[in-house]
């Protein structure tokens, strides 16, 4: 096995040669896929001392699986998070990591633009166990603070909401949480790791869809759970007790006893395409996102758009935020407003080269009309409490030429 020992290589470098923990039976320059569910033992004692974690050997594959943990391995070599946990999808990421922190009697302070199963989960699921969540304006300072009290046990929020395409303030969100002693919790599916250092604005917990970028093109669903090992757990009533290793509570919390309990754990099969997915993954963004941004700035010029949402355009009200969170670019998604329901169902039918289709960063671009879809069962009025709007068409930007993507828009909106 190779050991890497140049100083001073970047992150994306060293993300690519992480080593195996073991060395592989056949030095295969790619992890293998595991598809075992068992690991044998020489002895008992050798049995007990895995088991019970004194040993880092793999017993069973729902709680760790070669393949799996390397791919965590390669997120944790890339972001520097002191631990990372892969599950089978971005939901079971955000419902894992509430189930950990959650209990009856508690709540979450939130906004309500969010992504449709997330509000879900907080609306229906989490409520049912006696979590309370409380949905404000996030980009409202004073109204975040009058909603945190003594019961709050994080602030949650999307770096990007989607499809409102909104931006909060993370680090004055974070300045907040600190203040209070509770955890800063935020979804950055929208724009991926390698662009966007969420630890560097406060972020204490990530969670991931890894569906959506990092899987490579739609090949599998997937989550993270990164853990930056910056909040003190002694404040969390419920994880106090594992507090006599106050930075690593979460993390044991969801390891030893959520992520196998629930059972959502990722199958070694999508941890090895997700594997490689990384390794294209600043790539792949880079291109998209740039071509998102220059789409959102041609389609604001087409005659019959109303208006278009993407932060990094100089006259969106997040854009300063947005350029000093994110860069030059937020993301490979842009959405756009149409006169009416009618006409956005017009325009979806007429497109000739984008697709119909829900997902985010597929390899080829995608467009949907979010209020008929995603939110397509939620009643009207609570569409409306979520700045849902019939008009909206939203498009995840892929990997084409931008120009064949803005002929296929301008012709489907020329009739
Ligand atoms: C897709 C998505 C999710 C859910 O992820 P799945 O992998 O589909 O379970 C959560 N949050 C955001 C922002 C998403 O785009």
């Amino acid at each position: 096995m190779k050991k890497i020992h140049l100083a001073n290589i970047s992150s994306a470098t060293r993300m690519l040669h992480t080593p195996y923990p073991t060395a592989d039976a056949y030095n295969a320059l790619s992890m293998p896929v595991y598809h075992a569910v068992a690991y044998e033992f020489d002895t008992a004692a050798q049995m007990e001392a895995a088991f019970t974690g004194k040993t880092p050997e793999h017993t069973y594959s729902r709680i760790t699986n070669p393949t799996v943990q390397y791919f965590e391995q390669r997120v944790k070599t890339f972001t520097k998070a002191r631990d990372v946990i892969a599950l089978n999808s971005g939901m079971a990421a955000v419902s894992n990591t509430f189930l950990a922190i959650a209990s009856a009697g508690s709540n979450i302070v939130t906004s309500p633009h969010l992504f449709g199963n997330t509000y879900s989960l907080f609306a229906f699921t989490l409520s049912d166990f006696g979590v309370e969540t409380r949905f404000c304006d996030l980009t409202d300072l004073d109204s975040v603070k009058a909603n945190i009290d003594k019961n709050t046990r994080a602030v949650y929020l999307e770096a990007i909401t989607n499809p409102q395409m909104e931006v909060a303030d993370l680090q004055a969100l974070s300045d907040i949480c600190k203040k209070q002693g509770i955890p800063l919790i935020a979804d950055t599916t929208i724009v991926p790791f390698t662009s966007f250092k969420s630890a560097d604005f406060g972020v204490d917990i990530e969670v991931i869809s890894s569906t959506k970028y990092i899987s490579g093109g739609a090949t599998s669903l997937g989550g993270l759970i990164l853990d930056y090992g910056t909040f003190d757990w002694q404040h969390s009533p419920k994880l106090r007790p594992l507090s006599g290793l106050p930075i690593s509570a979460f993390s044991i919390k969801i390891r030893k006893e959520i992520h196998r309990n629930m059972g959502a754990c990722m199958t070694p099969q999508t941890a090895q395409m997700q594997t490689v997915g990384l390794e294209t993954l600043s790539l792949r963004y880079h291109r998209a996102a740039t071509t998102c941004r220059t789409l959102a700035e041609q389609m604001q010029r087409l005659k019959g758009v109303d208006a278009v949402s993407y932060p990094s355009l100089p006259d969106n009200p997040y854009h300063a935020v947005s350029r000093k969170q994110f860069g030059d670019t937020s993301g490979a998604m842009f959405t756009f407003e149409l006169p009416s329901r009618e006409a956005a169902f017009n325009f979806i039918d007429r497109l000739q080269l984008i697709r119909r289709a829900t997902n985010l960063f597929d390899n080829k671009t995608l467009a949907i009309h979010p209020a008929s879809t995603i939110f397509g069962s939620f009643t009207e009025e609570l569409r409306r409490s979520m700045h849902i709007n019939q008009r909206t068409i939203r498009i995840s930007v892929g990997l084409e030429d931008a120009d064949d993507l803005f002929n296929d828009m301008a012709q489907a909106l020329a009739h």
